[in-house]
């Protein structure tokens, strides 16, 4: 039989999760205002980093101390905005919003997870998941319900009502991944996410941020070359510019 099937249209590429073109970050110095003859009024941070991330991607942030992995994460998240140069989330310059609009484009497409965990110690694994989903103004049903499948993904469906303190560094960062990913966001940025745990302990959650962020384009920023080795590319900083990419 004649093969009747239509090719599908050429599709353009999808508008990448996050991208920074020739982006510059300044951060003035000194608290009294009084500056040293020597002294350099600002600090550049980040020196013309350009990069783009799309989804199912994961990309590494590596770097010594001081080098800006901090300072570019923070950017690439919406959390700061630059001195110079574009970042745009999900094809929104983040330079053009307000905050408010800004703190909504981090809320819907942003999901970040720390070194040290931060979740509410009051609040039982699932309520801490569900968060973002209350500022979404989700209903509650729905929250549960949400929050339930992302501890499940996550190897916690059995510590839903167990509260951060009951649980294991691990678990608890494993928690903040669900929190991150709970409403489906385009991009995940993660600091440093095993900074606080064992190798093996971070190893075993590292694979699994990388499994259950599929979805998502994957900023990693980490001194740890292991946690490097499971990123599609690597991006080096020293002294606030790319100097490899690999
Ligand atoms: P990293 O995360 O690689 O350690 P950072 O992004 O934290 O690097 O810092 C990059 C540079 O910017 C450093 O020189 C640091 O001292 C400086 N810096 C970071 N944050 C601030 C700030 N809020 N005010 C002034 N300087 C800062």
């Amino acid at each position: 039989m004649a093969n009747t099937s239509i090719a599908p249209e050429p599709t353009a590429d999808p508008v990448p999760a996050v991208t920074a073109d020739s982006v510059v970050r300044e951060y003035t110095r000194g608290s009294t205002g009084v500056l040293g003859q020597n002294d350099a009024p600002t600090v550049r941070a980040l020196d013309g980093v350009s990069m783009a991330v799309t989804r199912g991607d994961v990309v590494g942030i590596a770097g010594p101390s001081g080098s800006g992995k901090s300072t570019l994460l923070h950017l690439l998240a919406g959390l700061d905005v630059p001195t110079r140069g574009t970042v745009s989330i999900d094809g929104d310059d983040i330079s053009s919003l307000s905050q408010r609009q800004r703190a909504r484009l981090r809320l819907n497409n942003v999901g970040i997870v720390f070194q040290r965990f931060h979740l509410l110690d009051a609040l039982s694994a699932r309520a801490n998941v569900a968060l973002p989903l209350v500022e979404q103004g989700e209903s509650k049903r729905d929250r549960r319900k949400r929050a339930e499948t992302l501890l499940e993904s996550v190897g916690l469906g059995d510590r839903a009502t167990h509260k951060p303190g009951q649980l294991s560094g691990g678990e608890q960062q494993r928690v903040a991944i669900a929190r991150a990913l709970v409403t489906e966001p385009a991009l995940l940025v993660a600091d440093e996410p095993t900074g606080e745990l064992d190798s093996a302990t971070g190893d075993q959650v590292l694979d699994l941020l990388v499994d259950v962020a599929d979805e998502q384009a994957v900023v990693l920023a980490s001194h740890d070359q292991q946690a490097l080795a499971v990123c599609d590319q690597v991006i080096h900083l020293q002294d606030g510019t790319i100097v490899r990419r690999e």
